[in-house]
């Protein structure tokens, strides 16, 4: 007989777990006791399902890197005993939240699908329904008793995707997440289409969890008009390991001498400084033009494809595993968990 499948379903908190008081007319989250009331097409699984409450409830604005450990250390404690995992989290921060579980579990061979939605499952108009059940159905995917998406992936709204390759793009519909430099891992409509060849393969070592996230990081959005003061006082602030410079198109930034000289002075200090682009599709291609060369030869990083979130994620892992520059301006061009692409 086939032994029966097991998930830990993983309630951070956010919008999905939202009812309305009938008292109140207000939103709070509902208790998970009572999830089969809420959801009952849930007893129609034939999955065992168990499920793991935040306490308290977090709303995911209020996402902190000791939540990141917090959800990886549970899913360590339950590794052996689950056959995948879904995580019900708030969508406004789900795309850092997931990237960073990415990064945190090395050798992950089993599914992590991390799903929320835009309406509440108390409302009758709700999707939170379609990507809950959904998310269980893929986490619960198999053949050969080895699991179809064994890495850590967001489900919303039809769409399987890569975790790190992954942006909160819309505040209202309700497919609020895109993919925009890597295929999905699978679509979802009548049928579940997995693209097979896009999901990692399992590489069967056990698994292994980083916890040390390093926070000494930053962002600097460039905009025409930004000052040397702004520059200045974000690269130097004390104690600060890296930052992300979010450029324009394929990764350009001013050719201005005041600019190229603190970045260039910066860097000489240690302070690792790594190119993203604020464009969400496409890649940086440093040298590509005259205002995209000097950042090359300053020794700026180049993020190619990676999105702010998987970037700072990134960042703030290897900065947890205390590496020397070379390796850690070596494993920033490497793909680790299919988050850069590499030809
Ligand atoms: N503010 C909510 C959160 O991110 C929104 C959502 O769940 O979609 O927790």
């Amino acid at each position: 007989m086939e032994e029966q499948i097991s998930l830990l379903i993983i309630y951070t908190g956010g919008t999905i777990g939202m009812i309305k008081d009938p008292q109140t007319g207000s939103l709070r989250p509902f208790n998970f006791d009572g999830v089969y009331d809420q959801i009952p097409e849930l007893k129609r699984f034939h999955y065992q399902l168990e499920f793991y409450c935040f306490e308290p409830l977090i709303d995911s604005s209020d996402m902190q890197p000791a939540h990141w450990v917090e959800l990886a250390e549970i899913i360590e404690k339950n590794y052996e005993t689950f056959d995948g995992f879904v995580v019900l989290h708030g969508s406004d921060t789900m795309a850092y939240t997931a990237s960073a579980l990415s990064f945190m579990l090395e050798n992950l061979n089993k599914p992590v699908v991390f799903t929320g939605s835009q309406l509440p499952l108390g409302v009758l108009r709700t999707d939170g329904r379609e990507n809950f059940i959904t998310a269980i159905e893929l986490a619960a995917a198999s053949e050969d008793n080895t699991p179809l998406i064994p890495e850590v992936c967001i489900y919303f709204e039809n769409q399987l995707m890569r975790a790190n390759r992954t942006m909160k793009y819309n505040a209202e519909n309700f497919n609020a997440f895109v993919s925009p430099n890597y295929p999905v891992l699978a679509d979802v409509g009548v049928y579940l289409k997995y693209n097979r060849h896009h999901i990692l393969k399992p590489n069967f070592k056990k698994l292994r969890v980083h916890k040390n996230m390093d926070n000494r990081v930053a962002i600097l959005k460039l905009f025409p008009g930004i000052s040397k003061e702004v520059v200045e006082s974000i690269l130097g602030i004390p104690g600060l390991q890296a930052v992300i410079l979010e450029t324009f198109g394929s990764g350009n930034a001013p050719t201005e001498s005041w600019f190229l000289e603190i970045l260039e002075k910066y860097t000489e200090k240690g302070l690792y400084i790594i190119n993203v682009s604020q464009c969400a599709a496409g890649t940086v291609e440093q040298g590509k033009y005259d205002t995209s060369l000097k950042l090359m030869e300053i020794g700026i990083i180049s993020g190619r494809d990676m999105t702010t979130e998987a970037a700072l994620t990134k960042i703030m892992y290897l900065l947890g595993e205390n590496l020397s520059p070379g390796k850690f301006r070596a494993i920033m061009n490497l793909s680790l968990r299919g988050e850069i692409t590499v030809h």
